[in-house]
């Protein structure tokens, strides 16, 4: 079997922020998709969402131009984000100003053979929907995620937790990066969704199933998704990329 798929993807300031911090990629003919969401004063998250999903497509790319496939994806993805940090390492070294700058990075490899390989820092998130049911594929590099898998929180407290914001892990100037990788099977029929925080705070995962299995077209999907955020409130940046696969 070999898998095909379609895609779209934007991004929105939102109504309450000045600049945009959230970054994406989807290179649909490589099967290259990931979000970023950056952080830091004076303009450096948005800094360092930028090199982050820069350096990680670009070493996606060429490790699959170069015929990287199955099994070696994943070391490709742990290797990329070891450069991805290093560049933001870099970027900082001669810049006092963006010191403490870092992103969250999520990202997707689908391959035409069936194969899907993740790689995942901080709080953005991947979805997957398959028959009708939203399941996150990623953990939340989050102080809340990691109470409520100790038992420490509810779910309820979760969601209106004044640290839910505070990240355990994130790409960063000082702190090696701690993140996940993983892969699994892609199936025809499945549904992928890559989103920063600014989406799925804005809107219940009832909400974002609905309209991310809506009979329109795939971009339609895209800008339904980040308008509903923005009527919801829209306090952040807005980023969501969708990935229709079929047989
Ligand atoms: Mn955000």
């Amino acid at each position: 079997m070999t898998l095909a798929w379609s895609a779209a993807g934007a991004t929105d300031v939102g109504r309450v922020r000045e600049g945009n911090e959230d970054a994406f990629r989807a290179d649909p003919g490589r099967g290259i998709f990931l979000v970023a969401d950056g952080m830091g004063g004076h303009a450096a998250g948005e800094v360092a969402s930028g090199i982050a999903a820069q350096v990680v497509h670009a070493g996606i790319a060429s490790a699959l131009d170069s015929g990287a496939r199955g099994a070696q994806l994943p070391g490709v993805l742990r290797e990329v984000m070891l450069e991805a940090h290093a560049a933001i390492v870099t970027r900082c070294a001669g810049a006092p100003e963006m010191r403490g700058m870092g992103t969250t990075l999520s990202a997707a490899v689908v391959e035409p053979s069936g194969g899907l390989h993740l790689a995942h820092i901080g709080d953005s998130r991947i979805y997957l929907l398959a028959e009708g049911r939203l399941e996150r594929l990623t953990r939340d590099h989050t102080w809340v995620e990691r109470e409520l898998e100790a038992g420490r929180i509810t779910p309820a407290e979760a969601r209106r937790h004044p640290l839910s914001h505070i990240l355990t892990h994130v790409l960063t100037d000082d702190a090696k990066p701690v993140f996940d990788v993983s892969s699994r099977a892609a199936n025809p029929g499945d549904l992928l969704l890559l989103v920063t925080d600014g989406l799925y705070n804005m809107l219940t995962d009832a909400q974002i199933a609905e309209i991310a299995t809506s009979g329109l077209p795939l971009p339609a999907r895209v800008d339904a998704l980040i308008a509903e955020a923005n009527r919801a409130g829209g306090t952040d940046n807005i980023t969501s990329i969708l990935i229709e696969i079929s047989g």
